[in-house]
């Protein structure tokens, strides 16, 4: 977390994680979550045991019924995949082991408050301690769990600070302010009214950040004491886009940030024709807003988060399911499938990937992929059956040269040899420069290509895309990433290939001009971008007489 110089008045800003998209302006309500202080702690006589574990059976009773209804709410208001999440936390709550723990605990003389608090203190620890994302995420589900086995013991909830005040809005039309954002909370708390969350912890992949994002909630965590900081009532600015947090923002930075929520809230536009724009997906369940925003296909569906999601792999016919969804829904438009991109920040520990010291160059997309060739054979009959009825493309990530792309393709054909493919493309992400060195030979073969410039330029500069103490380095702006750019788009119009861009760049609307001068054609956006990103490309045209 990086504190800002104090500047326009008052006002403090803040920079954490951005986990959920859009601006929004608003008075906070804080969410206390240390809510079990003190926590009840006793010894218990040999008579008292019985009833202490007869108290905590019950408490986990009552947190399994719990996290069954919100796994129904979710089903039902998000998709099954994310439902899952409370069907995970509930196997865990229910796990022996953990009880046998806690029993032995009770054994030992001590309550049933202090029994969960020991032991499921110790797992998050544990867990917390591997330096890893999905374990990080693993132990705040424990955390989660014991705060609801606490609740049931102690009787009590989360609450607002200011509850007691008849004037706490509890969160609604608020922007709430919480130590960690949990799924449960997201979901729990009356998100219809909530304009935002900001949190001390919580990451980019967490469940949490996903249901925010599904929801369409803006979010950033990762901002270290702001619970302390920032008194219920108080004024704040928040953007998911860019993780900035601006406490009691001047009138200076209300109206700059008006003037960008208008721009970004445009209304849906219509397709222009200097331009295709589609969208950029994780979930099937985003493909509801995309006819709305009149999105021209889907240009890059992340398919690696719908694994995420589940907290596991996903079989062939859950793949099937799945992909056959969002080919329903895309109603015969183009799908740009990327093939799974696994590996550095993309992981999960049931993948079994090895531990390395520096995974951003170690078994990722492509590689891991040949690695792993079950994963992508199971992902291409999957997607091969899902393809009856679409237009679909399959994209290969973060592929480095003529050689790998040959390999990858020749296990998908296998996979697939008795299924019908003929609706299928082949491409290549452009994210590595070795690849974007092969242009030629690579497009020879392939059918398309995509730019990923956020990989492209994290290896192009060898700058880390998520580390904030090199953000400065991190920017498409550079004569040296141009000049790249536009060797691929000669080379794709050479081999009269299609080339799209479908990284952070394209969104960019300081950029659409440029792109659309280099010759750029065809980009693909998040959703909620696709309306700036057409009138940015009508105003280009307007000057430089594009069409
Ligand atoms: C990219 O690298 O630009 C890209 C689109 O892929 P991702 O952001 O998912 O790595
Ligand atoms: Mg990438």
């Amino acid at each position: 977390m990086k504190k800002l110089a104090e500047n326009r008045n008052n006002e403090k800003r803040f920079t954490g994680l951005a986990i959920s998209s859009g601006l929004i302006l608003g008075r906070v309500c804080l969410l206390s979550q240390s809510r079990h202080n003190p926590l009840p702690s006793y010894q218990v006589s040999d008579k008292g045991k019985s009833r202490e574990l007869a108290r905590l059976k019950l408490a986990i009773a009552a947190v399994v019924k719990h996290l069954k209804v919100l796994q129904e709410k979710v089903a039902e208001r998000i998709g099954q995949a994310e439902a899952e999440i409370f069907i995970a936390q509930g196997m865990i709550v229910q796990d022996p082991a953990l009880f046998l723990e806690m029993e032995q605990t009770l054994q030992n003389g001590f309550n049933a408050e202090t029994a969960v608090l020991l032991t499921m203190q110790d797992y998050e620890t544990k867990l917390s301690a591997v330096d890893d994302v999905y374990m990080g995420e693993r132990a705040g589900d424990i955390g989660e769990l014991k705060h609801r086995l606490l609740d049931e013991l102690c009787d009590t909830r989360p609450s607002f600070i200011c509850a007691e005040d008849t004037n706490c809005r509890r969160g609604k039309d608020r922007i709430v302010i919480a130590e960690e954002l949990t799924a449960s909370m997201t979901l729990e708390i009356n998100t219809d009214r909530v304009l935002g969350f900001v949190t001390e912890r919580g990451g980019k992949t967490s469940h949490a950040a996903i249901l925010a994002r599904a929801l369409g909630i803006p979010a950033v965590s990762g901002i270290e004491n702001i619970h302390n900081l920032v008194p219920c009532g108080t004024e704040v600015l928040l953007n998911g886009e860019t993780g900035e947090v601006v406490v009691a923002p001047s009138l200076q930075t209300r109206s700059d940030a008006v003037a960008v929520e208008t721009f970004r809230r445009l209304p849906p536009a219509d397709p222009v024709p200097q331009l295709r724009v589609m969208a950029n997906i994780s979930l099937a369940s985003e493909t509801s807003e995309l006819k709305e925003m009149m999105a021209e296909g889907v240009g890059l569906y992340r398919t690696e988060f719908e694994f995420f999601s589940a907290g596991r792999l996903l079989n062939e016919q859950e793949q099937f399911e799945i992909y056959s969804e969002v080919v329903a829904a895309m109603d015969g438009q183009e799908i740009y499938f990327r093939l799974l991109d696994l590996g550095a920040d993309k992981t999960l520990p049931s993948f079994d990937l090895p531990s390395e010291e520096n995974p951003a160059l170690g078994c990722r997309g492509a590689r891991l992929l040949l690695m792993r060739p079950e994963l992508l054979k199971q992902q291409a009959r999957a997607i091969a059956r899902a393809s009856a009825g679409g237009s679909i493309f399959v994209m290969y990530p973060m592929v480095i040269g003529l050689t790998q792309f040959r390999q990858l393709r020749k296990i998908f054909d296998a996979a697939t040899g008795d299924l019908d493919t003929t609706n299928i493309r082949h491409g290549v992400m452009f994210e590595v420069p070795s690849a974007c060195l092969e242009a030629d030979e690579l497009l020879a073969e392939a059918d398309f290509a995509s730019i990923g410039s956020n990989d492209l330029i994290q290896y192009l500069f060898a700058v880390d895309r998520n580390n904030e103490h090199v953000a400065d380095g991190f920017t498409p702006d550079s004569e040296v990433f141009w000049r790249l750019l536009g060797d691929l788009v000669a080379a794709a119009k050479k081999a009269s290939k299609p080339l799209s861009l479908c990284g952070e760049l394209a969104s960019d609307t300081d950029f659409t001009a440029k792109l659309l001068a280099l010759g750029i054609r065809s980009v693909s956006v998040s959703p909620r971008h696709i309306a700036q990103v057409r009138h940015a490309a009508t105003e280009a045209a307007k000057e430089r007489k594009l069409t």
